[in-house]
């Protein structure tokens, strides 16, 4: 005699699941069985419909369901900038219309503003989790939370005074409260954001050592973004960014090293051997023409490769299909290797790498039974997606965001057949305006 079927929350019938891991697997007609967020099972459909009664069941004929993507770098207060200041070298972007924008409107308003436009963005695009890196991180912290969004929220510490904090152990104390404040949150944890090699000091980075080992927090850092700044440490401190990190004992499984488009061999191996992680951020990259993430070289030697965005004012936007297309073919022209960098590895960079790189590698990042269920569904019957031969290709190489249909985040739908689930589009869209108002009327063009 059969048991009776479990009742269960939610059942997932897709045509197609491809759970990343085990890595490049496609399992047709499969079914995702959830409870209480949680992933319980992954079979097949008919197995399914004998073994769960669900209290709500959703049919996916013409989608496949993948994990949630995961965009390891950006900014997304800076969602607000998106456009502001365009076709510039990274320093005079920065130091000329950035710089200057963000101080006069830096303030929780504009963080919480900027952070609901991305959200509802990123989950448009089937983005689940963001690795944030911006001042503010108590707002933007609440801001996710309120929109049910998981996140890593950056505690900055740079050598400036800025409207979050004016000393250095300001900085710290407000880093502290905000780690304290989010212990135990299901969505959000911390990781420690000094900004970059060349605004953090060596003091600085022995106490983010220290403490981020206490906390066991990840530290998430730009390096080895240009040219320029490796000239300048050598200039200033006698040796690379990355020499200079090692000594000062950030080079650890902990390190987020974002960028890297200045690697020496030597260097690739030892982030290998430490463990690093780094997220390639290829569509920033060219844009601010900062140089290449030697990203296959980095996979060959065993470093844990993750793909972000960057921030909407460099890239100018958060879609992560369209980053793993591009850091799948950048990588494919900078190894003169077109096997480098395939599809199923781009789709795991995107997903699995970057929950491992902060710290979320046994919670997200991959469909896998005892894993929270943080999936997007992605329709592959448009036109511009036939014939199908081979899904992960499909994904990586001809779909665009509009085809994400569904989202879910911690077993809760976030995006039900294309429409935002509480989420107010169109005050969102107002404020977006007002703040370009406000902006395009203080900046030097
Ligand atoms: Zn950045």
């Amino acid at each position: 005699m059969n048991p009776s079927p479990t009742v269960i929350d939610l059942l997932i019938e897709a045509r197609w699941v491809v759970p990343v891991e085990p890595h490049a697997v496609v399992l047709d007609d499969h079914a995702v069985a959830i409870h209480e967020g949680n992933i319980v099972a992954i079979v097949p459909i008919s197995e399914a419909r004998t073994l769960y009664t669900p209290r709500e069941r959703v049919e996916l004929a013409e989608h496949a369901l993948i994990p949630g993507l995961i965009n390891a770098h950006t900014h997304n207060p800076m969602t607000l900038m998106r456009g502001l200041a365009d076709d510039l070298p990274l320093m005079t972007w920065l130091q000329q219309h950035i710089w200057p924008a963000e101080g006069r409107v830096m303030g929780p308003e504009f963080i919480r503003d900027g952070v609901e436009l991305a959200v509802a963005e990123m989950i448009r695009g089937g983005t689940t989790c963001a690795n944030e890196n911006y001042f503010f991180p108590d707002v933007i912290a609440s801001t996710y939370q309120s929109m049910g969004f998981r996140a890593v929220v950056g505690l900055p510490v740079i050598e400036f005074p800025s409207p979050w904090a004016k000393t250095r152990d300001e900085y710290f104390a407000r880093a502290e409260q905000v780690h304290h404040d989010l212990k135990g949150d299901s969505l959000i944890t911390t990781s420690f954001v000094p900004h970059a090699p060349y605004t953090v000091s060596d003091e600085s980075f022995e106490r983010i050592r220290e403490q981020s080992a206490q906390w066991d927090i990840p530290v998430h850092l730009h390096t080895h973004e240009t040219a320029q700044e490796v000239e300048e440490s050598i200039r200033d401190h006698g040796m690379r960014p990355l020499e200079r990190l090692q000594r000062l004992g950030i080079i650890n499984e902990r390190l987020i090293a974002v960028h890297m488009t200045q690697l020496t061999d030597g260097e690739i191996a030892m982030c290998a051997a430490a463990g690093v992680s780094v997220v390639h951020c290829p569509e920033s990259n060219l844009k601010l023409a900062s140089g290449f993430c030697p990203a296959e070289k980095l996979r060959a030697a065993g470093v844990n490769v993750a793909i972000g965005t960057d921030g909407c004012a460099s890239n100018n936007d958060l879609d992560m299909f369209g980053e793993m297309r591009t850091a799948a073919l950048l990588a494919k022209a900078v190894a003169s290797d077109a096997a480098a960098f395939d599809a199923a590895f781009a789709l795991r960079a995107a997903t699995l790498n970057g929950a491992m790189a902060m710290g979320l590698g046994d919670r997200v990042g991959s469909i896998e039974v005892g894993k929270r269920a943080d999936l997007a569904a992605i329709r592959l019957d448009d036109l511009e997606t036939q014939p199908l031969y081979h899904v992960a290709s499909q994904l990586v190489y001809s779909t665009g965001r509009h085809q994400v249909s569904d989202v879910w985040i911690d077993g809760k739908r976030k995006l039900a057949g294309n429409v935002l689930v509480d989420v107010d589009v169109d005050g969102i869209r107002a404020k977006a305006r007002r703040w370009r108002d406000i902006i395009a009327a203080g900046d030097v063009q």
